[in-house]
């Protein structure tokens, strides 16, 4: 009988998170072997073709807000000619009184130059990107394929290996590394180092090795409206994309004079339907009136051509899971990455790659993470009591109550 396979590096999952980390480990002169229960790459969340990316300039959330503006950076960099630079609008809410002067103050606390966020009144954000809405104009902000993305990340090269219709059930310690046992209880391969990037099944493979992730899957659907010529919307319809209450792209117009407009999500906790809901267009139509201050909107105009349906995997704290489970050697995951898939999918390719290839510090210093934002991603912030008071295999607290929001939120 032969043994199984060894690598040095594998990556379960070939979303966008696997690829990105993949490709960064390949540009970096490692030997990659990914591998997907699929038969191609990018099959689930991934298949998403309309993602947009922003940094997030709310207030509050310091973490996040540092954070998201080092990934954006990040993203912007590492996709090249599959970024779609239009511009994204966030409109001021409603019952918020928007004063420009003090939101500039803000971005610039927030190391947000011009260049990357501008507080603009509606005169001023009408002449910039056409929406007559007081609010932040981010004229960087982007939309990319998911799907395209992924594919590009893992083009044919000499040092990646690629193993479709491979579906891991369960990890094991091995003498040198770890071994990768399929569901019928056969070892597939063993590998030095497993990086774990298999969204919500992340939650099983590591329960296979007793660690608990609290991790919850959130439907989410996007609505491709068709929009005829003569429309009172059409008027109305953006040439940028807007992020608010839920997201747009700008409207597209087709050869016969009608419009495609792509308007999203639902936000549905705790369900992994992947069905399309009519229910969840009607969400999305609600949402292009807010998006759109146009309250008074006809939602029957917006008649749907198309759908995309996913299922986001989410932590109990909001934030990505990206780093080595200290607790097990060689294990790294990079999961939970929400509705913000781009973002942390960039950022987890350089500081995962960096945590496999044992970089030192100063180099993820460079490139903006400070000791306390590696910490807010790691998998150790779930189990920091846990750790210091039993560090045995087995012995790790599960966050068994999550804080996920209960009302519907929609991104
Ligand atoms: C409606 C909606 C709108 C969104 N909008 C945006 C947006 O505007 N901007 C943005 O940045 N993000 C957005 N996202 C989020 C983004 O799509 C996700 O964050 C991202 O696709 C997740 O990538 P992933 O690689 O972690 O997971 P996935 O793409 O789900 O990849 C996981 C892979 O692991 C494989 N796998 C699972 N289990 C196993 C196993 N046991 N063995 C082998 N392989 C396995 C799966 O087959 C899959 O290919 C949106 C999501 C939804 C649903």
């Amino acid at each position: 009988m032969t043994s199984p396979q060894h690598h040095d590096i594998v990556v379960i999952g070939a979303g966008i998170a696997g690829s990105s980390i993949a490709n960064e480990l390949l540009e970096r002169g490692q030997t990659v072997c990914i591998l997907d229960s699929a038969s191609h790459p990018a099959s689930a969340c991934s298949s998403h073709a309309y993602a947009i990316a922003h940094p997030h300039v709310g207030r509050g959330a310091p973490r996040l807000l540092r954070l998201t503006r080092i990934a954006f950076l990040m993203a912007e960099a590492r996709w090249g000619k599959r970024w779609n630079q239009h511009g994204i609008f966030q409109p001021n809410k409603k019952d918020k009184v928007f004063n420009r002067d003090d939101v500039s103050d803000y971005l610039q606390s927030l190391n947000l130059d011009e260049g990357l966020a501008q507080a603009l009144y509606a005169n001023e954000a009408m002449e910039a990107c056409g929406i007559s809405q007081d609010g932040i104009w981010l004229p960087r902000g982007a939309s990319l394929d998911l799907f395209e993305a992924t594919q590009d990340a893992l083009s044919p090269n000499p040092k990646l290996t690629c193993r479709w219709n491979t579906s891991v059930a369960r990890l094991e310690k091995a003498p040198a590394g770890w071994r990768l046992i399929d569901p019928q209880g056969i070892t597939i391969m063993t590998a030095n180092k497993v990086i774990i990037a298999a969204a919500l099944e992340t939650k099983n493979l590591a329960a296979s090795i007793d660690v608990r992730l609290p991790l919850r899957p959130v439907r989410g659907q996007l609505s491709i409206f068709s929009i005829n010529k003569h429309s009172s919307w059409v008027p109305k319809l953006p040439r940028t994309a807007i992020s608010g209450d839920g997201y747009c792209l700008p409207a597209k117009k087709l050869p016969d004079g009608s419009y495609q407009w792509i308007v999203g999500s639902s936000f549905d906790e705790g369900e992994s339907d992947l069905q399309d809901w009519d229910t969840s267009d009607d969400f999305n139509r609600e949402q292009a009136k807010g998006l759109l201050d146009y309250e008074e909107g006809d939602v029957s105009h917006l008649q749907k051509s198309g759908s995309f349906v996913g299922v986001r995997c989410v932590a109990g704290d909001r934030l990505p899971i990206i780093g080595a489970l200290t607790q097990r050697p060689g294990i790294f995951l990079a999961t939970a990455l929400g509705s913000r898939g781009i973002l942390w999918s960039a950022l987890a390719a350089k500081l995962i790659a960096s945590q496999v290839l044992e970089d030192d510090f100063a180099l993820l210093a460079r490139l903006g993470f400070a000791a306390d934002l590696v910490a807010a991603l790691a998998p150790a912030r779930f189990f920091a009591g846990a750790l210091a008071a039993a560090p045995a295999l087995g012995a790790f607290a599960s966050n068994s109550k999550p804080i996920l929001p209960s009302a519907p939120k929609a991104r």
